[in-house]
């Protein structure tokens, strides 16, 4: 390909960046500073020191334009209310005492005042603070931190393109605060906003910005005529300012449908456009919409997802499609590079023949560069680097790191019978009640118990050395112990052996099953201080031995109650790691299954009665857009049954999921066929019961009485109280007792204190049936 013409140069740029540092700084200073071991001063410094290094770094991997603003102590979004001083009445006080301190209290809470709502930034890991506003919400614009941000960046000789959440999706993020009345929707506040973004905007004009970009992702949601009126109006009024800088509207995670001709039309300068995955659909869109005349395009090429080397020429023949269609072209990820980790070159575990099949964010850098490279100077002069490109994607497409024929096979050879249990639920319940002989209103636990000090303690040893395989199998059989003595004195009726073994409900099957690959440094931001190292779905997946079966065989052995397996689900396996970008997920999801049905079986054949097979995430990988989402909830409630469907009709199955909001997936839920489903309800006093019941729901199902976020005890009246309130939706042999989530977290005097209090609950409600 040879450049279109001599015009402007591409650009490579990015839209974010990991804010943490390569060994995790800005964690380690904020946590300090929380505790009182780092000043205010040292926090900022360390900060601003972090901000310069990745901007040089981004600078040194080949980056034309920086972003600034995207940085944050804490989230993006609660900078945003900030920004817009959209500061929560019940944290006012704390704000105005201490900018900094009150920043800290909206984020997490103090003794005395509730943190803002956390809620998962669109389909992401990441978590954002949800804006609280409501009709008397006045907005006052505070430019600081954008502009001392964009300063820093131009005073080190950058260009540099502050980022800002836009108007439109910061108030399709927010919720009604407390006390507001019903029906109160906050982007009716859109007309008070604009001007404090005007103010903004102009702000940063001021400082020295040519462009800034407003970020809109909420436009690739489905969104109403009146939402995308709203869009058009706030950038009609934002575009027809004097006093502004050059506007890019940027969107990301999948395609923007109707809402890209109304970004087209607006009187900004340009827009970002995710074309990778579901949101390739841009491409023929903005085509048929004519384009982009006498505007800037940011075309995100390479998938700021994933962790996986792009295929470049695949890119530049899109971006050659895009030459054609818009003013200028430039060339960047499909959204921030904060959902990736740093550096890949980091990871001296990994076999240096897949570490080149791998990008993370620098990587992912020098991806961009040689995209604008070859638009701007031709493919000639990145040669090297398509040939090397081509290489490493050859040889990911034929390794057998990838590839198992096995696996292949047997997914191929899946029948429609594999994902269905063989005797209806009628049978099924009959046989299982005859097998299991419980009581009504049957009382278990979601699986773990509290992981104490101690247990970290030995795994950290086993990793040491200091402790060798034997003794910290004795260590966690010593645990088990415990948790099965206490769960037969408290009188629960299906006990669980407590998970001490698993470091990480995902982590764990993830570093026993083949065809996943762990990171050292694969850290991503999940929200403020906390980071997670998602494992990597690399190649077809395979169990190689059992992975539970001696623990969960180890706890029956001390009881004649029935022990409940333990096993996180495929959909969950799937969302909570990097995903393989070479086959559709529904066919990676499938493998996973098939792994886990094996260990399914062994369970059952070593004498498990109970088997739950988590999925807390099947509802947060929904599709963004409505209609992606049958064919998701399609593969995800098959890999479901493929897991569990391989039982004998007198094996119960159950699953669990950590939501009280799950209207959107309640026929998934039914689809799924386990023979009980846990929930989490206490917060909302079982009204998932009665949704449940309303549906229609068939099985039986144990939303949960005891709320395990808060080391609060539920006194046995309580739980009493919200057994009546469940029966009066689900008859008594149909409903279980159990907590809201498993028990990790909590400390032992509460979990303890709680769990008898819901066993003597379930008898009296008993006695009174
Ligand atoms: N079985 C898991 C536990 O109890 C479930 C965790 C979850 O739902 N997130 O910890
Ligand atoms: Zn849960």
């Amino acid at each position: 390909m040879t450049p279109k013409s001599a015009a402007a140069a591409a650009r490579a740029t990015v839209y974010g960046y990991p804010r943490q540092g390569p060994d995790r700084e800005l964690k380690k200073a904020v946590e300090g500073y929380w505790q009182g071991r780092v000043d205010a001063a040292r926090l900022q410094d360390t900060a601003r020191g972090l901000r310069a290094a990745a901007w040089r770094q981004l600078t040194s991997d080949g980056a034309d334009e920086v972003p600034t603003g995207d940085f944050s102590l804490y989230d993006h979004v609660l900078d945003t209310s900030v920004m817009v001083g959209a500061i929560p009445a019940r944290h006012r006080a704390a704000v105005t005492a201490d900018a900094l301190d009150g920043y800290f209290a909206m984020a997490r809470g103090t003794r005395d005042v509730a943190p803002l709502e956390m809620t998962k930034w669109f389909d992401t890991n990441y978590h954002y603070l949800v804006p609280e506003l409501g009709p008397d919400t006045g907005f006052t614009a505070d430019s600081a931190k954008q502009v001392g941000e964009l300063r820093e960046a131009l005073a080190l000789g950058l260009r540099a393109r502050p980022v800002l959440v836009g108007p439109v999706t910061y108030l399709l993020l927010a919720k009604a605060a407390p006390g507001t009345e019903d029906g109160f929707a906050p982007l009716s506040l859109l007309d008070r906003l604009l001007p404090v973004y005007e103010e903004v905007l102009a702000d940063l004009r001021a400082a020295g910005a040519e462009w800034v970009q407003l970020d809109e992702p909420a436009l690739v949601q489905d969104r109403t005529p009146a939402e995308l009126a709203a869009a058009e109006r706030a950038y009609a009024y934002l575009g027809g300012r004097a006093d502004r800088p050059k506007l890019l509207v940027a969107s990301y995670f999948d395609r923007l449908g109707e809402a890209l001709p109304v970004l087209a039309k607006a009187p900004v300068d340009g827009l970002a456009l995710d074309f990778t995955g579901a949101a390739s659909a841009n491409l023929d869109a903005l085509a048929a919409a004519g384009g982009l005349p006498g505007k800037r395009l940011v075309a995100g090429v390479v998938d700021g997802r994933n962790i996986w080397t792009g295929d470049l020429e695949r890119a530049l023949a899109t971006l050659g499609t895009l030459l054609g269609l818009a003013d200028r072209v430039d060339v960047s990820a499909s959204c921030s590079l904060l959902h990736v980790p740093l550096d890949a070159a980091r990871e001296k575990d990994v076999d240096p023949q897949v570490l080149r099949w791998l990008a993370f964010a620098r990587q992912k850098t020098a991806e961009l560069a040689t995209l604008a490279k070859a638009l701007t100077h031709g493919t000639d002069t990145v040669a090297a680097a398509l040939a090397a490109n081509r290489a490493a994607l050859a040889s990911r497409a034929a390794s057998p790191l990838t590839h198992d024929p096995a696996v292949q096979a047997r997914t191929a050879a899946v029948t429609d019978a594999d994902a269905h249990r063989a005797a209806p639920y009628g049978e099924r319940a009959a046989a299982q009640r005859a097998h299991l002989a419980l009581p009504p209103l049957p009382t278990t636990t979601i699986g773990s118990f509290p992981q104490t000090g101690a247990i970290r303690a030995a795994r950290a040893d086993l990793r040491a050395g200091r402790l060798d395989t034997a003794g910290y199998e004795k260590r966690i059989e010593e645990e088990i112990r415990q948790v099965v003595s206490f769960q037969e004195e408290a009188g629960l009726d299906v006990l669980v052996h407590g998970e001490p073994e698993r470091n990480d409900m995902v982590q764990y099957f993830a570093e026993r099953l083949s065809g996943y690959l762990a990171t050292r440094h694969g850290w991503v931001q999940s929200y403020g201080t906390r980071y997670v190292r998602p494992p990597v779905l690399a190649g077809d997946v395979s169990r190689p031995a059992p992975m539970t079966v001696r623990w969960t065989a180890y706890a029956q052995s001390l009881t004649a109650k029935p022990v409940k397996g333990m096993l996180t689900g495929p959909v969950t396996m799937l969302a909570w790691s990097f995903v393989r970008d070479d086959q559709p997920l529904a066919e990676t999801a499938r493998q996973v299954a098939l792994a886990l049905r094996d260990e399914v079986r062994d369970l059952e054949a070593a004498g498990t009665r109970v088997i739950q097979v988590d999925e807390p995430a099947l509802r947060e990988t929904l599709p963004l857009r409505t209609d992606a989402r049958p064919a998701y909830l399609a593969w995800a409630t098959e890999a479901f049954r493929l897991t569990t469907s391989g039982v004998a009709a007198a094996t119960q199955v159950h699953t669990h999921m950590c939501y009280a909001e799950f209207g959107d997936v309640v026929d998934a839920i039914d689809d799924l066929d386990a023979d009980v489903i846990s929930l989490e309800a206490a917060r909302s006093h079982m009204r998932i019961a009665h949704e449940l019941a309303a549906h229609g729901y068939p099985r039986e199902a144990g939303p949960g009485v005891y709320d395990i976020h808060s080391p609060r005890v539920p006194g046995a009246d309580e739980v009493a109280a919200l057994l009546r309130t469940g029966l009066k939706a689900i008859p008594p042999e149909r409903l279980w007792v159990n907590p809201d989530c498993g028990l990790k977290t909590r400390g032992w005097p509460e979990t303890r204190a709680s769990l008898e209090h819901l066993v003597a609950a379930a008898r009296t409600v008993r006695g009174e049936l």
